[in-house]
């Protein structure tokens, strides 16, 4: 017997539909190099439309991909519903890749246009002619004081709009299988590989911002994603926030902490997210700004440190709300707000709960397999094993099925590469990525931990630990530390602070200061660039 309700597709047009109808009264703010630009979402509507009719007259083929390289910015927004809801697929560039990885990845998705910040021009313009499949540049002038190219291929976006007619009545998608966007991953080895999100993945995924066990985003609050558009589509909030008829900051080219302090400080910002990078860039200058209408710093990407978080609630009575995923699982997979199971907890043992990756959100299920006999692990909290996920915005393949056929299981699962211990209410507990854990003697050792562990000595800013080979024990940690300006701290110290935190043999062999972390495009902790920097470093080891 077959259900009788009505089939309607999963897809991006109502997203826009439902912005356009309900909430045109609400506002999308941009900060600029000069100022703000303001627009209601009926304005923003009304230029999508006219946006939508525009990629027709650029001649971009029906399903033809649409690049963007730009900062979050209101005019972003534009090109992430003109495009799929015209049945493009919305291609967002990194702009902090390496211009090969670049050059590769526009040629691979075959990019037909791309729309780019006027003031990232000096980055995109050199690679011009090595995209191969480009054939326009559509400039948006963000006011940099950048020469626009003098060449037939270069557009302007605004007198590209002001000739178009607004698309009229409703935009459809009905296949909601058919590719909304699509992002790659900064591949740390080989090539790039490319994840496809539909319109029904995009549209499920959206949704998960507003439940009560997540960002929770509603018409009340005011959103800011300071993660860029280009990271695995700012995890969704910029469709969420449309959904829910949320207002929008977008805080433009200036990420300096001070600039995103300033917004959330003048727009009254009730719910933000970026990556742990951003939020301990800012945490010095916290009393200099009144924050206090937040309520949510969604943050991920890499392990929120028990420090960060902690150091946060201290200051402004607000925790980070942790969360985990990747590229390929759109990005949002589990997400840590306090359960009831919580409350018996002392603040202690809370933030203990905090610093854990969190639970699976709905509709997608986790299981942790033993990477090396491919035995399903329990969930007690003590077993470790690689996270492997599934769900209906779990990527099933990569573009043109590429690089990286192992990491999809025979029955349909994705390997995340991820090393975890779940307990029994499924609270990830993340050990480290595969390829960072430290394998020493035959067992591991968590570089995620120790870095936690070094992160919260109060002179010490930043901490990565990575792995240099050893004749004796494999390999063995080395803590690469940032102390925070006018300290001074010793290796002996933090060895010190270490000793009642950590088994006696994960403490590190040797302490290195830097002047700073290395940073992904991202903003994660670059730890490739560190093995490279410390590529054939000596260290004596443990005695036994
Ligand atoms: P890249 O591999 O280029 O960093 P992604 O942004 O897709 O691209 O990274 C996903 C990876 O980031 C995850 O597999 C995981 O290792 C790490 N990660 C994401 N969120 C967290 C988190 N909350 N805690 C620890 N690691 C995380």
């Amino acid at each position: 017997m077959h259900g009788l309700m009505q089939q309607r597709p999963l897809s991006l047009p109502h997203v826009f539909h439902r912005a356009e109808q309900l909430f045109g009264h609400k506002t999308i703010v941009t900060a600029t190099a000069d100022g703000e630009q303001s627009v209601t979402i009926a304005e923003w509507a009304q230029r999508t439309r006219r946006l939508a009719t525009a990629l027709d007259t650029l001649g971009v083929s029906a399903d033809g991909r649409v690049g963007t390289f730009c900062w979050n910015t209101a005019r972003h927004l534009e090109l992430y519903l003109a495009a799929p809801c015209t049945g493009r697929v919305l291609h967002t560039l990194n702009i902090r890749l390496f211009p090969e990885q670049l050059v590769y990845i526009a040629n691979h998705a075959e990019d037909e246009v791309v729309f780019v910040d006027r003031s990232l021009l000096p980055v995109l313009w050199p690679l011009a002619d090595k995209f191969e499949t480009v054939r326009r540049y559509v400039v948006i002038d963000d006011g940099a004081d950048v020469p626009i190219p003098d060449d037939p291929r270069v557009l302007d976006y605004e007198e590209l709009l002001a000739a178009a007619e607004p698309y009229q009545g409703r935009f459809r998608v009905d296949d909601e299988n058919t590719a909304a966007a699509m992002c790659y991953t900064s591949g740390t080895t080989g090539n790039p590989k490319g994840v496809v999100y539909s319109h029904r993945s995009t549209l499920l995924h959206s949704l998960i911002s507003l439940i009560a066990d997540g960002a929770a985003l509603s018409e009340r609050d005011v959103m800011m994603p300071v993660v860029p558009m280009f990271h695995a589509n700012a995890w969704g909030l910029p469709y969420g926030a449309l959904l829910a008829g949320s207002d929008i900051v977008f805080p433009g080219p200036n990420m300096t902490p001070q600039a995103i302090l300033g917004l959330i400080q003048d727009h009254k910002v009730t719910v933000t997210g970026g990556v742990p990078t951003i939020w301990m860039g800012a945490l010095p200058l916290l009393d200099d700004y009144d924050v206090s209408s937040l309520r949510t710093i969604l943050c991920g990407g890499s392990a929120v440190p028990r420090s960060l978080s902690e150091a946060y609630r201290e200051k402004i009575g607000l925790p980070m709300l942790h969360a985990w995923g990747m590229t390929e699982t759109s990005p949002i997979a589990t997400m840590s707000t306090a359960r009831s199971h919580h409350a018996a907890l002392d603040e202690s043992g809370r933030a203990d709960a905090r610093a854990r990756q969190g639970q699976p959100v709905p509709l997608v299920e986790l299981r942790l397999v033993d990477p090396d006999t491919g035995e399903e692990q329990p969930w007690d909290d003590v077993a470790t094993g690689e996270i492997q996920a599934a769900g209906p915005w779990i990527a099933r393949e990569y573009y043109r099925g590429e690089g990286g056929g192992a990491q999809f299981t025979k029955d349909g699962w994705l390997r995340t590469g991820d090393v975890a211990s779940v307990d029994r209410y499924g609270f990830v507990r993340l050990v480290d990525r595969t390829k960072d854990l430290v394998k020493s003697g035959g067992e591991w050792i968590s570089s995620v931990e120790l870095e936690n562990e070094i992160m919260a000595h109060p002179k010490v800013a930043e901490a990565a630990v990575i792995a240099i080979p050893h004749e004796k024990w494999v390999e063995r940690p080395l803590a690469c530390v940032v102390v925070k300006p006018g300290e001074t701290v010793t290796p002996e110290e933090i060895i010190e602070f270490l000793t009642p935190r950590v088994a006696k043999w994960w403490l590190p062999d040797a302490v290195e200061f830097i002047d700073e972390v290395p940073k992904t495009s991202v903003g994660k902790f670059s730890k490739k660039t560190l093995r490279d920097k410390f590529a054939g470093y000596q260290m004596a080891g443990p005695e036994e």
